[in-house]
């Protein structure tokens, strides 16, 4: 029970909450938030769960069971920390936009235990985040889209990743059962329900490349290259998003390559996302796989984010009986594929996808099981927050 745990840490249990906020995944719509385009994620049962009490000194105690370490800082100096460098930023960060926000940050003690793996592109980042926020806000009302906002400015500004908003958003915005359609530019967003007969599971390649954080910058500047050579033959236009296909297909000619190509994979991906929606209201699973690999094709050869371990996974699983579909989701460069299957196929898939993987990289990957899960909140039944032993599992 986290409430043992936070005995144990701080010498009581009293008064104690806790808030939850979950990872995600994404579905398809990948690089397209940064350019104000369409993404498509859900929310999943991993979580990142922060429980919360009073502290009796002045200081603001923090706990990660993950990381093993505990830190503090005087309550009255939160606004005015400078970054340390590590996983505290994440907290310190959104309590520092909290007090730009007008809130106040009392004294408090916080135990982080969180289900999201960390750095695997299903956004444990937002989740601390956001779980953070709302426990240092302790039941204090702000407008969830502020939430959101807020935690995204904190690892931009504070942290230092210049992420879009998709991540802090779903995991505000979350409906259990259905995919979140988000604009990046009207920040609106409207719940796709998925269809049945389906499973989601994400895979993780258990790898990092560390050219992750220098291609994100890289590929914004192409974008943005992208847009200036585009507006030369059309000044209304803003950002990719305002690019149809045919309209990029005109342009493409006279733009140099490389940018041409990143700009198709931003275009053609927002269109997918409309198609992909389109199928799932129609209840076309076929379609939705299809669209699936086509952007994972898109992200690999047009965007250049993919790594040999991800298209490995990809080429594997779509190889299995029963998937529909696969890419890679998240930044890119390693993290996990996303896999779409018809129900039942899971149990094959795992073992099949495991032993391939093990065979070619020498590595056992994770898989998720990843049902739409509901937006961040309060937990008021204890029962239902993971364990530290089924963690480790
Ligand atoms: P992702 O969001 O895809 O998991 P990021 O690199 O954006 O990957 O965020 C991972 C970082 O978030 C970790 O390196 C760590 O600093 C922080 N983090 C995530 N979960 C926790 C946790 N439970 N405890 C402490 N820090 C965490
Ligand atoms: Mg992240």
């Amino acid at each position: 029970m986290i409430l043992d745990a936070f005995r144990k840490r701080y010498g009581r249990d009293s008064g104690v909450r806790v808030f939850r906020a979950p990872g995600r995944v994404n579905l398809i719509g990948e690089h397209t938030d940064y350019n104000l385009g369409f993404v498509l994620p859900i929310a999943l049962d991993l979580s990142s769960f922060v429980a919360v009490a009073d502290s009796p000194d002045g200081a603001l105690r923090i706990h990660s069971e993950e990381k093993q370490q505990t830190r503090e800082w005087p309550a009255a100096d939160i606004g005015s920390l400078a970054p340390a460098h590590d996983w505290t930023d994440y907290v310190i960060g959104v309590a520092r936009e909290l007090v730009l926000a007008g809130f106040s940050i009392a004294p408090k003690l916080l135990l982080v235990r969180s289900t999201v793996p960390e750095g695997s592109g299903l956004s444990s980042s937002a989740a601390l985040e956001v779980s953070s926020a709302l426990a240092l806000l302790g039941g204090r009302e702000i407008p969830p889209l502020s939430l959101a906002k807020l935690c995204q400015r904190a690892e931009v500004g504070f942290v230092g990743t210049p992420c879009g908003i998709m991540d802090q958003y779903v995991s505000v915005f979350a409906r259990e059962h259905a995919a979140l359609r988000i604009d990046c530019r009207s920040l609106e967003s409207e719940a796709v329900i998925l269809p049945d007969g389906i499973e989601i599971l994400a895979v993780n390649s258990m790898v990092k490349h560390a050219l992750g954080q220098s291609a994100y910058k890289e590929r914004t500047e192409e974008c943005a290259a992208a847009v200036d050579a585009i507006r030369r033959l059309d000044g209304k236009v803003q950002s990719l998003r305002d690019v149809t296909v045919a309209q990029l297909e005109r342009c493409m000619p006279s733009m140099p390559k490389i940018i041409a190509r990143r700009a198709r994979h931003v275009v053609t991906e927002n269109e997918r996302v409309s198609l992909f929606v389109n199928a799932c209201q129609r209840g076309d699973v076929e379609r939705m796989g299809q669209l699936m690999v086509e952007s994972h094709v898109s992200l690999q050869h047009d965007y250049e984010v993919s790594s040999p371990e991800l298209d490995f996974l990809v080429d594997a699983a779509i190889g299995i009986d029963g998937v529909l579909g696969a890419r890679m989701t998240g930044g890119g460069f390693g993290g996990c594929t996303v896999n779409l299957l018809r129900q039942g196929a899971g149990e094959r898939f795992r073992a099949t996808i495991t032993h391939a993987y093990q065979e070619r990289f020498g590595i056992i990957p994770q898989i998720f099981d990843c049902r739409p899960s509901h937006g961040a909140g309060e937990v008021k039944n204890f029962e239902r927050i993971p364990t530290r032993a089924t963690l480790s599992d």
